[in-house]
Parts: structure tokens; C-alpha cells; sequence
């Protein structure tokens, strides 16, 4: 923990830092001659000695991200829009727009929030969704939804005026997390975003999703950021099948989920695995009506971990639907939310281990309002 933080010419407050304990350090100390040095000293305190030259060139932001990155108090990244909201399928729909309030709400009641630090997504750009999705397809659904079609003809996905918009900032959300994360100094990041994705192939919009939020981030971290392995942990109750489709050729994408089999969208048998060079990194783990806590973690540890150890991701998602909780209407799992937050930290001990921390969870289904709110919550705890 950083417990002083000592700096020559710069005024550390006027950067926003607040100092617990100030350090002293004598100019004869040698800490003191070496720029951007880290003391551990017997007391456990980091200490930043800045040599005077160094101090004057050093930028406060450049300042504050080399100290949050060493700080276990870095805050986590939460990611929303006020247009995930205007996607309204309608008030009977399960993926209704009372979701997004009720996640919100929850995460402001527990005071998650006055400890992450919001980003306000863009709507992605059209160039930046052409990494997953058809030119063509893109077109068919923009038009569509401007035409006031109530649901897209490629799948189930209800749609009103204001669904593109909202599709558009949920990816961008995604994106931009995903560019806080991997430059840092950031480690997590949440996304409360509609619609959800995971559904969503290159050419089909279906299951209540458009755009494959978690798969344009995934793609905009190889591409833009010069990742190279991603991992995607989908512990959604249905088969992230939109997602599996679009990385099922692809040797750097690993797609890991826990679903509920027999069930929607009938995909995510244990034998679909990937094909060419993809064979290998995709892992399903298709589990029966009433599985919990049991089945589910049995599939972390023997065999998304062992897997891991194989592939050593630099960057980990999750596709997080809370629909695999007890109670929810369109599942059948027995998750609890302690659970949840277990899933977690079982996501962050990989993301620890391989991919210097970084975790970026993307919210998908969830369908009773309070079941979503507490699962939500229990789970953004463990990413803080
Ligand atoms: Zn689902």
C-alpha cells in the first residue's frame, strides 16, 4: 500500500493525489539521486524518491498513473452510457430497460461507485465494428431499426428507434474500458451496458443482441492495442454462441463457457471446439438444469485453469450474464451471489497470473431485476 509518496517539485495535491503519510528523504539519501526509484522500506511504505530534474519534467497525469498502478486502491473503470438505456424492446420484454436502473441503483446503494472511476463510452465508430461484424449486416440492421421495424430479421431481438444508438455506445463502452485497462493504470473494468452481445454473430443480430460488444473489444485489443491472446469467460446461462462463431477459427481468442444444456440457443456442446488453426481454444462446458456452484466451479478449476497455464492470456473478458443465478427466469442455474463474486476472483487469480491484472467484465443477460442487482453487485466488489 502507498503510505507516503515524496516528490521534490511537484505539488502532489494539485494532482489530485491525497497523501496518508509524507516521507521525508534527505537529499544525501541515494533514493533520493535516482528519478521514479521505488523504496520498499522496513515499514512496508513505497516511498517515490524524484530527483529535482526529473520532477520538473514529470507530467502530474504521468505522476498519478505510476503511483494508482502500484496502489491496490486503483479504482476500477465503470463504463456506461446514457444511451444503453433508450433501447427499450418494450416493458414486457425480459431484456427490458428497468435492468440497466436496477444495476445502477444497486452499485450506487452499496457506494461501488464512489470508487470506480466512470467513463462515459462513445458510440463506437463504424470502422471500429467492422472488426466483427459484415459490412452488410450492419447496414440490414441500421436500416431496419430506421425503417421502425419492432425486431431485427436476422434473430429475436426487439428493437425500437433508438436501438442502434444504444448499440453503438455499448460497444464503445466495451472499447474504451478495454483502452483504460490495457494502458492503465487500471487492472478492471465493468461495463453496465444493453443490449447485451454475446449472441450476436458477424451476420446475425439475435437474443435480444445487436452488436457483440465483448467480441468488437476483443478485436479492438489485438488490433488497436497490439494484443495478441485474449481470454473470454462466459459464465451466461445460455451459450454465448455469437462469440464462439466469430473467434471459432481464431488460435489467440480462447472462448471458455459454462451454460445451461439442453437450452437456448442450442449451441455449446463439450466436442465444439474450434476448427483450423482455431481447434483447441474453444472450451464448452455444457452443464444440466439445477447446476450450481459444484458443476460450474469444477469447469474453472479442472479445466478453463489447467487450459490457462497452456494459453497464458494478456488480457482477460468476461461475458458476465447474471441469468445463470438462482431464481432467474429465463435459467435454470443455482449460482449464488457469492458465487458470483468467487467466478470473479477466480477470473482475476488468471488474469493475475498472465495478463498483468487486466480484466474486463461486460454485462449480458440477467433477468429478474432484484436477482441482476445483487449479482451485479457481489460481482463488481470482487473486481475493485
Ligand atoms: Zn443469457
Amino acid at each position: 500500500m502507498i503510505l507516503g509518496v515524496w516528490c521534490r517539485n511537484v505539488e502532489l495535491r494539485s494532482v489530485g493525489l491525497s497523501i496518508r503519510q509524507r516521507i521525508a528523504v534527505p537529499r544525501n539519501d541515494p533514493r533520493y539521486q535516482k528519478p521514479w526509484r521505488k523504496v520498499v522500506s522496513r515499514c512496508q511504505y513505497l516511498v517515490y524518491s524524484c530527483h529535482p530534474a526529473a520532477s520538473a519534467k514529470a507530467h502530474p497525469l504521468e505522476l498519478r498513473r505510476a503511483l494508482a498502478a502500484l496502489s491496490p486502491l486503483a479504482p476500477m473503470i465503470f463504463a456506461t452510457s446514457p444511451l444503453c438505456p433508450s433501447h427499450d424492446p418494450g416493458p414486457n420484454h425480459p431484456e427490458k430497460v428497468a435492468r440497466y436502473h436496477s444495476v445502477l441503483d444497486a452499485l450506487q446503494a452499496a457506494d461501488l461507485l464512489s470508487r470506480s472511476t466512470r467513463i462515459e463510452g462513445k458510440p463506437a465508430s463504424e470502422e471500429d465494428l467492422l472488426l466483427v461484424h459484415d459490412a452488410a449486416y450492419i447496414e440490414l440492421a441500421k436500416r431496419e431499426i430506421q425503417y421502425g421495424y419492432d425486431h431485427l430479421s436476422t434473430g429475436d431481438t426487439q428493437v425500437c428507434a433508438a436501438s442502434w444508438s444504444a448499440a453503438q455506445a455499448a460497444a464503445g463502452c466495451a472499447i474504451e474500458a478495454t483502452e483504460a485497462v490495457v494502458k492503465g493504470p487500471h487492472k478492471t473494468a465493468f461495463c453496465l451496458v444493453r443490449p447485451p452481445g454475446h449472441h450476436a454473430s458477424a451476420a446475425i443480430g439475435m437474443g435480444f443482441c445487436i452488436l457483440n460488444n465483448v467480441a468488437i473489444a476483443a478485436r479492438y485489443a489485438q488490433r488497436r492495442l497490439g494484443l495478441e491472446r485474449i481470454l473470454i469467460v462466459d459464465w451466461d446461462v445460455h451459450h454465448g454462441n455469437g462469440t464462439q462463431n466469430i473467434f471459432y477459427h481464431d488460435r489467440n481468442v480462447f472462448f471458455f463457457s459454462t451454460h445451461q444444456s439442453p437450452w437456448y440457443p442450442g449451441t455449446g456442446r463439450a466436442s465444439e471446439t474450434g476448427e483450423g488453426a482455431g481447434v483447441g481454444t474453444t472450451l464448452n462446458c455444457p452443464l444440466p438444469a439445477g447446476s450450481g456452484r459444484t458443476a460450474v466451479f469444477s469447469c474453472f478449476e479442472k479445466q478453463l485453469l489447467p487450459a490457462m497455464e497452456k494459453f497464458r492470456p494478456e488480457l482477460v473478458f468476461i461475458s458476465a450474464g447474471f441469468d445463470s443465478r438462482k431464481g432467474d427466469p429465463l435459467g435454470k442455474f443455482e449460482l449464488s451471489d457469492t458465487d458470483f463474486a468467487d467466478l470473479t476472483n477466480c477470473v482475476r487469480e488468471i488474469a493475475a497470473k498472465n495478463a498483468d491484472g487486466r480484466v474486463v467484465s461486460v454485462l449480458e443477460g440477467g433477468y429478474s431485476l432484484s436477482g441482476l442487482a445483487s449479482a451485479a453487485t457481489a460481482h463488481v466488489g470482487a473486481l475493485l
